[in-house]
């Protein structure tokens, strides 16, 4: 697609609406030989490349200005082995076509927790979601990938064949080529889903959270916490006094049945009075689970966010957490805490790329809207409300949720003997750095200060 067919607005879109970048080109390849010849033509052609997965990333790494988008779309395709308990997934599948693929004989790997995300992207950068404390992460399931490399060859990664690859795919994301085809191992799929969420006033919050925060590492893996504080919207249920108002909440998911999930939540949240309980309903199946979010984050709104792993949050934190840097305003940034741990701290801090596995919480300040007019106070209010947390968080972060913050966040992502490990492999696959939209792993020959650092979105 070129600028001047019709099809081009629509399909230059990513998911973040913020982002309105004009490539040269983009093509949908339907084949190895097809991302091969792409990237070829590009290189050629001396235009940067985009590689787009699901285009979820937040700062618009899959889509480049005056470049080539090479949009996997097309490489779609789901096939399960049931009895071997494997399914291998096309670059360019969107998690609900991996999800409904493997539901469909029950089974079932980890994916993330939005349905339209991309398996690529989330997978290659780690990937958590409702299974992932029971599974581990995406990139934990990979045994292995097929990749397209910057010299245009196709390379097979598995833990024996191409071993170390396979070890930086899991968890450095796009930097080392385009992969076409991931191979999963399955896991039974839980019967039966259950979840709930318990709202309270935000003057009340912060002892429940110190309990959630206290209480986590006991909780079975089956079980997911997560806390938030937002503003009351309607689709919450909330009364009419609290739409508008700040208001926190403890989310909870459990992969099996409700009363022995909320046996689970119930010493974290008792005897604090929350405003409102929404139990979700019985006979709830996975796929409900993950799609529950789907709308809320629905492609074309705008979003910024920030995140950082945190192991603990001492009180002053938590007032930190639930006030948001907002000071007298009302704060229109959201926070919210995602449980790790479980099977994802089983797995060796050096087994994988993906770094910080003990971590305990995923924290993250965000804002969604609609109209551009107030992209600069909600930019301005997610840094507030992220750096006023961020001096009780961990150095590490999640490279998935990261937009165009430098290249220390990135090696503090990683860990200095880590991005070395990685760096190595990118000299390897990727000496000129062809794949840079992403958490750039810099390759040494461009690594120096002054280095070529090339911009994703925003920061
Ligand atoms: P894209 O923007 O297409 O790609 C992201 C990066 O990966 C780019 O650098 C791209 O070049 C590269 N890439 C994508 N596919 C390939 C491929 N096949 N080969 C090589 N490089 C590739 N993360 C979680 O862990 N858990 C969640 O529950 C979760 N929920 C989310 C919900 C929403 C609504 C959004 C917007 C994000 C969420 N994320 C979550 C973060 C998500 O993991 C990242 O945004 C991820 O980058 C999305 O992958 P994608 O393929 O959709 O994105």
């Amino acid at each position: 697609m070129l600028p001047e067919d019709a099809a081009y607005d629509d399909g230059r879109r990513v998911w973040n609406g913020m982002i309105d970048k004009r490539p040269a080109a983009i093509v949908r390849p339907r084949s190895e030989p097809d991302v091969a010849a792409a990237i070829l033509t590009a290189r050629v052609n001396g235009l940067q490349i985009a590689v787009r997965g699901g285009g979820h990333n937040i700062a618009g790494a899959s889509t480049v200005d005056g470049g080539m988008v090479i949009d996997l779309r097309l490489l779609n395709a789901v096939t399960v082995d049931a009895d071997a308990r494997r399914a291998i997934v096309g670059g360019g599948a969107l998690l609900r076509e991996l999800d409904s693929a493997t539901a469909a004989v029950g089974l079932c790997t980890t994916a993330g927790m939005v349905s339209h995300t991309g398996v690529g992207g989330l997978t290659l950068g780690g990937g958590y979601g409702w299974l992932a404390r029971m599974y581990g992460l995406a990139c934990d399931n990979l045994v292995g990938v097929t990749v397209v490399t910057a010299a245009g060859e196709v390379v097979r990664a598995t833990e024996t064949e191409n071993a170390d690859l396979l070890w930086g795919l899991r968890g450095g994301g796009g930097n080392f080529g385009v992969a076409t085809e991931f191979e999963f191992r399955l896991h039974r799929l839980p019967p039966v889903v259950s979840g709930g969420t318990s709202f309270f006033r935000y003057d009340d919050a912060l002892p429940v959270i110190r309990n959630l925060l206290a209480a986590a590492d006991g909780f079975p893996d089956r079980f997911l916490g997560i806390a938030a504080a937002t503003l009351g919207r309607a689709d919450h249920h909330l009364p009419a006094e609290f739409i508008g108002q700040p208001v926190a909440a403890i989310d909870w998911g459990y992969l099996g049945e409700y009363d022995e999930g909320r046996r689970v939540i119930e010493p974290v949240i008792a005897g604090h009075s929350p405003v409102l309980e929404t139990p979700v309903s019985a006979g709830r199946s996975y796929r409900d689970l993950q799609t529950q979010s789907d709308e809320n984050m629905h492609p074309g709104q705008r979003m910024y966010w920030k995140s950082s792993f945190i192991s603990s949050l001492p009180d002053a934190g938590i007032e930190a957490f639930l006030t948001r840097g907002a000071g007298s305003e009302s704060p229109v940034a959201g926070v919210e805490i995602v449980q790790l741990g479980g099977a994802i701290s089983r797995v060796g801090e050096d087994d994988t790329a993906f770094s910080h596995r003990d971590a305990r919480f995923d924290f993250l300040a965000v804002s969604g809207w609609e109209d551009p007019a107030e992209d600069d106070v909600r930019i301005e209010h997610v840094r507030r409300a992220w750096g006023a947390v961020a001096p009780f968080a961990s150095q590490g972060s999640y490279v998935n949720n990261m937009g165009d913050e430098g290249n220390d966040r990135v090696r503090a992502a990683y860990g200095d003997a880590k991005y070395r490990r990685l760096q190595a492999l990118k000299d390897r696959y990727d000496p000129d750095n062809v794949f840079h939209r992403n958490a750039n792993i810099r390759p040494s020959a461009i690594a120096g200060p002054g280095g070529q650092e090339r911009s994703a979105a925003i920061s």
